[in-house]
């Protein structure tokens, strides 16, 4: 689906699957088991790289269920060129066709299509409050931007709000669907400035 691969985009998918061979020598920072390739992917899409978690531990962290976490992130790789770069490497890996769907994600006879996750609108609250973080992330991006952006947020109080300048292209799809998918809210993105609140709990 993606013609053209940029050298700079070359460059992050070789530092990505570095990556995803280094996690699938350790063990799920939960419950222990081993991960697979896809499963690392999805933890490292997330912002987990440092402690990744198997498919149903990262579904327990995120609080959602694990076929709406296998299904949104499964959208949000497959649109992104280093991301999606890493899923060919795992289907690759475990001996599954380009285009196929893994059996360790989509277990026998279960379903086999795939519908892409439609997300509503991210509405602005009425109250703004003030930023009180500032973070220029410069270019970073492809694994990197979502794993620090969790380690800052997680040092914020609740309810407090961070503004965030992130220039690489791939940041106008991670932000939003990290956002989601942890359930802070993205206040505005005009890229590349993002406002993102904390959740409160
Ligand atoms: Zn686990
Ligand atoms: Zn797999």
């Amino acid at each position: 689906m993606f013609e053209e691969i940029e050298p700079e985009d070359q460059v992050a998918i070789e530092s990505l699957i570095c990556d995803l061979k280094t996690i699938r020598e350790i063990n799920c920072a939960d419950c222990g088991t081993a991960m697979c390739g896809h499963e690392a992917l999805m933890s490292v899409t997330m912002g987990f790289k440092n402690a990744p978690r198997c498919w149903k531990c990262l579904s327990d962290v995120l609080e959602q269920d694990r076929v709406a976490v296998r299904n949104r992130l499964f959208t949000l790789i497959t649109r992104r060129v280093c991301y999606n770069e890493g899923w060919l490497w795992a289907n690759r890996e475990e001996g599954f066709e380009p285009e196929a769907l893994p059996d360790c994600l989509w277990p026998a006879e279960s379903e086999r299509s795939i519908s892409p996750v439609v997300e509503s609108e991210v509405s602005v609250p009425d109250i703004y409050r003030k930023s009180t973080a500032e973070w220029d992330a410069g270019d970073m991006g492809c694994g990197d931007l979502v794993l620090e952006l969790r380690t800052r947020m997680l040092s914020l109080k609740p309810g407090q709000v961070m503004r965030l300048v992130a220039t690489n292209p791939g940041a106008e799809e991670d932000l939003p669907a990290w956002c989601r998918m942890t359930g802070n809210t993205l206040i505005t993105s005009r890229h590349p400035v993002y406002m993102i609140r904390r959740k409160t709990i």
